[in-house]
């Protein structure tokens, strides 16, 4: 059987580091916020050449206390909407309303799948203050156009980098001078995954990161000292040694997700396919390798017959979920035909750094059979 992500042989190369740096923080005899966490904030800030790095519980939570954060600040305040793609994992939409701000949904290109900008601006009123880019997949989503809306109608930008750990190392599209933050999951499954749940903020403003470092925890810096209504979002201290092993392979292990992917796009040749859209640059790291075709249901069954297993991100979309058809929100009624149309549609191909060239050859081979 080919797995769709084999994250037992992920993380079986790091087994005996692991069992050293469990000994490690053992004989340290310190859980939380500790030297590992520091590290860990010191060496992904460097990685992503942010000026700060705050260790969270989960993505989620990295999400949610950015836009907290942004209401400390008086920068935001409850019921101001936020702007976020139509088709995303739902945990974007719920950290807007987690932290009391309204969500408004932009349908995405169908080629690349992430927001479209020519359809932002329509949405604009004069609440909207802030939009939450999400970087599906592992695409970067078109940051240089999100980023002159945002200018010309002072909204904050924030990222939901979740799916897209390394895409935007080494560019300095993502930080407008209106300053932005970026959340980060280390969900196993996620490029850079730890053990357990993971996750991170970064951002260059400096009064968001002292607000940050302090809500995470109880919204205190000194203890027993709340100068915040914070909460308890701490990324975790084994974890974060986890994550400093795991780190420095995180540009060669997105490098074999690209190898895979361009082989995937030459060698996949079936007209009731669709291939994803990429423009071979490295503003792609294939966190998911999502195809489309009409007969999903089909093909997916054809595959597992096959002994291939695929996953469908996702399929229902956000604005469907019965979680969002009260009153208040009202969504099902909503129409997305290119969300809807993508739900329907896409299928995600086996995809790690781990799948072997002849698992590869495979893939390919029983595809184009179809
Ligand atoms: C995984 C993910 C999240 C949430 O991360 P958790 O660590 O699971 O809370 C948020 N947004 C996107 C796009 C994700 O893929």
């Amino acid at each position: 059987m080919i797995p769709f992500l084999d994250l037992k042989k992920i993380n079986e190369p790091y087994e005996t580091a692991f069992q050293e740096k469990l000994k490690l923080v053992l004989e340290n005899g310190w859980y939380i916020l500790g030297k590992e966490v520091e590290t860990f904030e010191k060496a992904f800030a460097q990685y992503c050449e942010s000026k700060y790095c705050i260790g969270v519980g989960n993505g989620f939570d990295a999400l949610v206390l950015i836009f907290k954060g942004y209401i400390e600040l008086g920068r935001l305040k409850k019921g101001d909407e936020v702007i976020v793609p139509a088709n995303t994992y739902i945990a974007s939409i719920l950290a807007i309303l987690q932290a009391d701000l309204i969500p408004v949904l932009v349908e995405p290109r169908l080629e690349t799948y992430n927001i479209n900008p020519d359809l932002i601006e329509e949405k604009i009123t004069s609440r909207t203050k802030a939009i939450l880019a999400v970087h599906l997949y592992g695409q970067l989503a078109e940051m240089e156009a999100i980023n002159e809306i945002a200018e010309k109608h002072h909204l904050i930008v924030v990222e939901d980098c979740a799916q897209s750990h390394g895409v935007i190392n080494n560019q300095q599209l993502t930080n407008n001078n209106l300053s932005s933050a970026q959340a980060y999951s280390f969900y196993p499954g996620k490029n850079l995954g730890c053990l357990g749940d993971g996750g991170t903020i970064t951002t260059n403003d400096e009064a968001l990161a002292e607000v940050l470092f302090s809500l995470r925890n109880y919204g205190s810096e000194k203890k027993y000292h709340n100068e915040y209504i914070g909460i308890n979002s701490r990324l975790d201290e084994l974890q974060a040694g986890f994550l400093n092993l795991k780190l420095p392979n995180l540009d060669s292990d997105n490098e074999k997700r690209r190898t895979i992917a361009k082989r995937y796009l030459a060698e996949i040749k079936n007209n009731k396919i669709i291939l994803p859209f990429w423009d071979f640059s490295s503003n792609h790291v294939f966190h998911l390798f999502v195809i489309r075709t009409e007969n999903r249901e089909k093909l997916q069954e054809y595959l597992a017959q096959n002994k291939i297993q695929t996953v469908i991100h996702y399929p229902i979309p956000p604005h469907q979920q019965k979680a969002f058809s009260s009153e208040s929100l009202g969504w099902n009624n909503l129409s997305f035909p290119i969300t809807e149309k993508i739900h329907k549609e896409v299928l995600s191909l086996p995809m790690s750094p781990v799948l072997t060239e002849s698992e590869v050859d495979y893939v390919i081979k029983i595809i184009n059979e179809f």
